[in-house]
């Protein structure tokens, strides 16, 4: 059919839990019936704070307050606290109380974007994205930090946080790819359930279990769908997967999060095979509400309903009638309002739709407890950046980190060592948080503004001068001290929505600064530890080439003391904590690699899904590397593992292999003293796209048992030729030798 047309019964069998009991629902209706038109339209509409005063709900008795990405102004003054976001939140109730005059008062729902935290509140605790936390894998972890982040934002007096984000990303050039938990369905499946119960608490059948009284808030499941499918990663752009892939990978998570009770559904800014999804009946209809029997309410993106055709941010009839139930208008509310009350009065919206869609609303009211005054956390400014929530940050940054290279085992660092502590993003809280931290871009402002917060250089130097060492603060490096090691801290600049798509997965430096200090250090002898802060995998060769570990932190947020707790060791040389985390994104080859899924054909990345290296050496995800080869790191041929290469070298078929290694020797020779005679060796890069040189081989016919060493040179640039390639080793004997050729490949 026309695209966009689903049959709902393909769709997996979902029975989303019923928000309201018989008593509740009678409730409502009853309050239905005592609803004026003006009264049940105000309910469907939401405004952004910076567009509303409170009084404005005295003539306009709207339904939804949003504090949306811009919200920073409602921060103190001076910058911490939550006084004015509570104040801000009781004068707009106070007034909505107002709304009906000699009939019960229908209570206001104020939501925000607690995506990693309530991450737009000077103060609060900042988890790390949620990239990172797909690469903890750790379910019962998403949980606890729904449960902290739901508190502090009860604790604001803010009922509703439009989370979590169900995307999943396909394509790493998407700048909201770190919003979502993985590139794999499984592990977005795995997590949906967890963070609904986590803000919301579980389930309960009772039709009000005041869950805001309790410290919890209201999920929102985005966004509703195949926002992380769009082609090339164009952020709102179009999705044309097939119903099939809709379906397996993207629909993932809300299977999950609808039986965990998820009492709100955002709609997705994309559209689903040509048609906007704010538009489309048959999937928010259809399937959400029809077929998975969601009685929540449906709420649009940010003015997304002004892009269904037809439509305006103050007229679109086609999305309440599509299933959006209420309508992010953020500052056309009132154009929207007086349009919407005509539309009902004149039949376009149907009583029964207006009907149903408050319905869907009060019934998330009551659910909450919205009903009833008492907001026992409201104000406990303590809350907010308690101890227990940073340690939880903590644990959850600690296990976000992926060790990606740890040549030499130079980590973890020993309890005193003496370490220069570089980069741009070594100081830099703003940094670490990255998007929706304090505004919608992210301020990457001064550390002041994020209180309760600990920059990485911070952490690193209160747990080493606690265990004798010492770090030294010299953010380009130039600092002379004698030291034993440099951490570098670098990556992307904070980003959210469109504003991060980027065209190619290449790094992209403000400056080319990283990879000449990350040289520089490296030429003055000194080891080099890289900290790579960034949103999404990007094709960063050079900087991994350039160090001689190599860290994928993400964005961890406030607790940047969890750098230290891995990468320093204790007293006796143990590492304190091991790495945990593993990668829940593909780490791209190249940086054409951008659509990159371990259900595609055709799956090569340089590092993947489920890759990570740990100090027990229990997990090297080997399996998907061909030929692993992290244990020859530094050895030199004449020492290398003989074992596999000699069989190997028996067989004239071509071999795949990976070498996850810096700068390549190639060393062929006989095995032991007997000459070989005529051996032909010739490597090539098998995957043209990230290397140079890549079609011409290199080619040797040895003569004797003395080693070829390929270093590079003319032919391999060893920045690209680096760690994770994969090589096809293509050899021929031409003349049988009298034993067996080995081949090693190491560190040069
Ligand atoms: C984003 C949503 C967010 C909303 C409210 C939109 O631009 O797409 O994820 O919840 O703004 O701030």
């Amino acid at each position: 059919g026309k695209a966009g047309i689903a049959d709902p019964m393909r769709w997996p069998m979902v029975k989303a839990p019923k928000l309201a009991d018989a008593a509740t629902e009678a409730k409502i209706t009853a309050l239905l019936s005592r609803m004026s038109v003006e009264e049940k339209v105000g309910q469907m509409i939401q405004a952004d704070l910076p567009s509303i005063k409170p009084s404005d709900l005295r003539d306009y008795p709207l339904g939804s307050v949003l504090a949306g990405g811009d919200s920073a102004p409602f921060n103190a003054p001076d910058r911490s606290g939550i006084g004015p976001w509570v104040d801000t939140a009781r004068a707009l109730r106070a007034v909505a109380l107002e709304q009906r005059p000699g009939h019960e008062p229908i209570p206001l729902i104020f939501g925000i974007d607690a995506v990693h935290g309530n991450s737009n509140v000077v103060g609060a605790t900042l988890f790390p994205h949620n990239i990172g936390l797909g690469a903890a894998n750790d379910p019962d972890l998403i949980r606890r930090i729904g449960a902290a982040t739901a508190l502090e934002t009860a604790a604001s007096g803010i009922d509703w946080a439009f989370a979590p984000t169900l995307a999943v990303p396909q394509d790493d050039r998407w700048g909201r790819t770190y919003e979502g938990y993985s590139e794999d369905p499984d592990l977005v499946r795995r997590y949906a359930g967890a963070m609904v119960e986590g803000l919301q608490g579980a389930y309960s059948p009772a039709g009000s279990d005041s869950a805001v009284q309790k410290g919890r808030v209201a999920a929102s499941a985005k966004h509703f769908l195949g926002d992380g499918g769009t082609t090339n990663g164009i952020d709102q752009g179009d999705t044309a997967v097939g119903e099939d892939d809709l379906i397996r990978i993207h629909a993932a998570g809300y299977p999950p999060a609808l039986q965990a009770g998820a009492m709100t559904v955002m709609v997705s800014f994309s559209s689903w095979q040509g048609v906007k999804m704010h538009g489309n009946g048959t999937l928010l209809n259809g399937v959400l509400k029809d077929r998975w029997g969601f009685d929540g309410f449906v709420i649009s993106d940010w003015n997304g309903h002004a892009q269904v055709p037809g439509c305006k941010e103050d007229d679109c009839v086609a999305s309440v009638m599509a299933g959006i139930d209420m309508l992010m208008a953020p500052y056309d509310w009132k154009a929207l309002f007086k349009n919407m009350v005509a539309q009902v009065k004149a039949g376009t919206i149907p009583m029964a739709r207006l009907d149903d869609a408050v319905r869907r609303i009060l019934r998330v009211k009551f659910r909450l407890g919205l009903f009833d005054a008492a907001r026992p956390l409201e104000g406990k400014g303590e809350l907010l950046g308690s101890a227990d929530h940073r340690a939880l940050a903590r644990e959850a940054a600690a296990k976000s980190l992926v060790l990606l290279k740890n040549q030499g085992n130079i980590l973890p660092l020993k309890a005193n060592a003496r370490v220069l502590v570089a980069g741009s993003g070594a100081d830099d809280i703003g940094r670490q948080s990255g998007g929706w931290s304090l505004s919608w871009q992210g301020t990457g402002n001064r550390n002041s503004d994020f209180p309760n917060a600990q920059s990485i250089y911070a952490g690193l130097k209160e747990t080493l001068s606690a265990q004798g060492g010492e770090a030294i603060l010299s953010v380009d490096g130039a600092a002379r001290n004698k030291v034993d090691a440099a951490i570098v801290v670098f990556g992307e600049m904070p980003y959210a929505e469109g504003q991060g798509d980027i065209p190619t997965l290449e790094y992209q430096p403000g400056d080319k600064s990283d990879l000449a200090l990350l040289r520089s250090l490296r030429a003055r002898g000194i080891p080099v530890i890289s900290v790579f802060l960034s949103g999404r995998p990007l094709w960063i060769n050079p900087e991994i080439n350039a160090s001689d570990a190599f860290v994928a932190a993400w964005l961890p947020g406030s607790e940047g003391g969890a750098i230290a707790d891995v990468l320093i060791g204790d007293k006796a040389g143990k590492p304190r904590r091991d790495f945990k985390g593993r990668l829940s994104f593909s780490w791209p080859a190249n940086a054409a690699q951008a659509v990159l899924n371990k259900g595609q054909a055709g799956y090569a990345p340089l590092f993947p899904l489920g890759y990570g290296l740990d100090y027990a050496g229990t997990s090297k995800a080997a399996a998907v590397l061909a030929q692993p080869l992290s244990e020859q790191s530094g050895v030199s041929p004449a020492s290398a593992n003989t074992d596999t290469w000699f069989a190997r070298g028996r067989n004239p078929a071509p071999w795949k292999f990976t070498l996850r290694q810096g700068a390549v020797q190639v060393a062929v020779g006989n095995d032991g003293s007997t000459v070989a005679v005529g051996e032909a060796l010739s490597l090539r890069p098998v995957d043209a796209g990230g290397l140079q040189g890549a079609g011409r081989a290199l080619t040797w016919t040895g003569k004797g048992d003395a080693a070829l060493t390929v270093t590079g040179g003319p032919v391999l640039d060893l920045d690209r030729l680096s760690l994770g390639n994969a090589l096809l080793l293509d050899y021929r004997v031409d003349q049988a030798p009298a034993g067996p050729v080995r081949v090693a490949i190491g560190q040069g």
